[in-house]
């Protein structure tokens, strides 16, 4: 069944209100994105600028239920200075703060905060400097995060520390606002937040269900649109890239068994999607597009354009 759409990017699923938010763009490179993969094939799909990076998005979630208020993931933040700035090309117009504000949403009025992992492009904004000190972003909030991802964070080895950083991190624990959880977890009654491992070891996914109408943020199992349309599209980034894999699959026997809407994370172009088709043969149809070269807010809804997959 279709989800009710009451703006561009409000959505109603069943009770649960729901929005897309987008902390802004950035681009990393082509080759990490799209692990084994030759560039000649992903280029034509996204292609890169002169630096081998491709364009992405850093989408996070606002869930509204029940007198809660829950953000899914904060995106890259703030706190990157010129020089991250421009590995990076990081651009923030209103950010993540300012669009909640849109909503109506204060920092202090939040009451969960959900980090589906702990990279930086999905924690960063997690932390704020406030007159020079570093200091928890949401003051009321309380932090939901995966036991084995915290342990992961903050033991980072040679390959994984430039995602990490402890400036996300060692605030929301200094203050008391960390909670630990182990799996999958309801958050509140409706949206469950769900193992989907592989990029990391307890990498997650958040599903939205109320009535006959169901979402579900697949985060960092496909960044892209390509990644959902093949198995094998796997990010280099990712740790478990077998592991991701089989994930991939389940998820998409779960999406097509539930007609669930898929939110993408970092797709440039199309914020959400369907899946059409069986578990064996399968075909995406995108719902809510980007507008090209428009400011962060500007995401319309698709016409239906089908992309095969499998
Ligand atoms: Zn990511």
């Amino acid at each position: 069944m279709s989800v009710t759409y009451k703006g561009v990017h409000q959505l109603k699923i069943g009770e649960i209100d729901l929005q897309i938010l987008n902390d802004g763009h950035w681009r990393l490179d082509g080759g990490a994105m799209f692990g084994v993969v030759p560039r000649v094939l992903w280029e034509k799909r996204l292609p890169p600028d002169d630096r081998n990076r491709v364009p992405m998005a850093l989408r996070c979630l606002l869930i509204r239920v029940g007198g809660k208020t829950i953000v899914v993931d904060t995106g890259v933040g703030d706190k990157f200075g010129p020089k991250e700035a421009e590995i990076y090309a990081v651009e923030r117009a209103e950010g993540l703060i300012g669009q909640l504000a849109g909503y109506g949403v204060a920092p202090e009025a939040v009451d969960v905060v959900v980090n589906t992992h702990l990279h930086f492009d999905h924690a960063g904004g997690n932390t704020t400097r406030r007159l020079g000190t570093l200091a928890p972003t949401f003051p009321n909030a309380e932090y939901w995060i995966q036991r084995l991802e915290w342990e992961d964070a903050t033991h980072p080895n040679e390959r994984t520390r430039t995602s990490y950083l402890a400036e996300n991190l060692d605030p929301i624990s200094q203050t008391g606002q960390l909670r630990l959880f182990d799996g999958s977890t309801e958050i509140v009654p409706g949206v469950t937040w769900r193992l989907a491992p592989g990029h990391t070891r307890s990498h997650t996914c958040v599903v939205i269900e109320s009535g006959e109408q169901s979402a579900i943020f697949t985060v960092d199992v496909c960044p892209f649109v390509a990644q959902l349309e093949r198995i094998a599209w796997v990010p280099a980034v990712d740790v478990e890239p077998l592991v991701s894999m089989e994930t991939k699959r389940r998820l998409v026997a779960d999406i097509l068994a539930h007609d669930r809407l898929v939110i993408f994370d970092h797709d440039p172009n199309v914020v959400a999607a369907r899946l059409v088709g069986t578990p064996d043969k399968w075909a995406l149809k995108p719902e809510i597009l980007t507008i090209v070269g428009a400011a962060s807010t500007g995401d319309l809804r698709a016409d239906s354009r089908s992309i095969v997959g499998g």
